[in-house]
């Protein structure tokens, strides 16, 4: 299909990318995966380490965490795409700066939204919500926001990270999870 083939060049591309300089130490880029057609697309922040081994997203323990909170909303993996904010794993796995998120940004994630377009865009954890919505602050205050931008919806939650460090969050995240897999039935 006409989507699906034009997202595999997309990541053909994302795979090749040195517009920003955190291509510099990764071992691969991670375009992300998952339904092409996805009703539900998750953004997080960045790949970690065993992203930046496998070169595919959420594939250490936050990745479990987060395969087990589909689950309990009724979801499976392969329903949704799961990708991050920037591609690339930032070194030692410090925040990404600003303009590394607007880059890849603008030259990627928001043509995958685009090509993917799906019903709701679940925004996981501050850098996320900042590059991707411009919202700034704390994710007690910001989570299960629902934001309308260019005709699309966006809720922003918990990184999955940091649900699994702070259980207040990990009761918030589920919560927010199961509206977005109501937004996206
Ligand atoms: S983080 Fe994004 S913009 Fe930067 S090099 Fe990787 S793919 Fe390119």
């Amino acid at each position: 299909m006409g989507g699906e083939r034009d997202l595999k060049s997309l990541h053909h591309g994302i795979v090749q990318c040195v517009q920003c300089p955190l291509h510099e130490s990764r071992l691969h880029a991670v375009p992300g995966e998952g339904d092409a057609h996805a009703a539900l697309m998750l953004v997080g922040e960045a790949p970690g380490e065993q992203e930046d081994r496998q070169g595919r997203p959420f594939c250490g323990r936050s990745g479990r965490f987060l395969d087990r909170l589909l689950e309990k909303v009724g979801l499976r993996r392969p329903e949704v795409f799961i990708t991050s904010t920037v591609k690339c794993r930032p070194p030692d796995n410090r925040n990404p700066r600003k303009i590394e998120t607007d880059t890849c940004r603008d030259l990627w994630l928001v043509r995958q939204i685009a090509l993917i377009d799906p019903a709701v865009v679940g925004i996981m954890g501050r850098v996320a919500a900042e590059a991707v919505l411009g919202e700034k602050g704390n994710l007690r205050d910001l989570h299960g926001r629902l934001i309308e931008r260019d005709g699309r919806r966006y809720l922003i939650t918990y990184h999955p990270a940091a649900a699994m460090r702070f259980p207040e969050a990990a009761g918030h995240i589920e919560a927010d999870f199961r509206k977005l897999a109501a937004m996206a039935g």
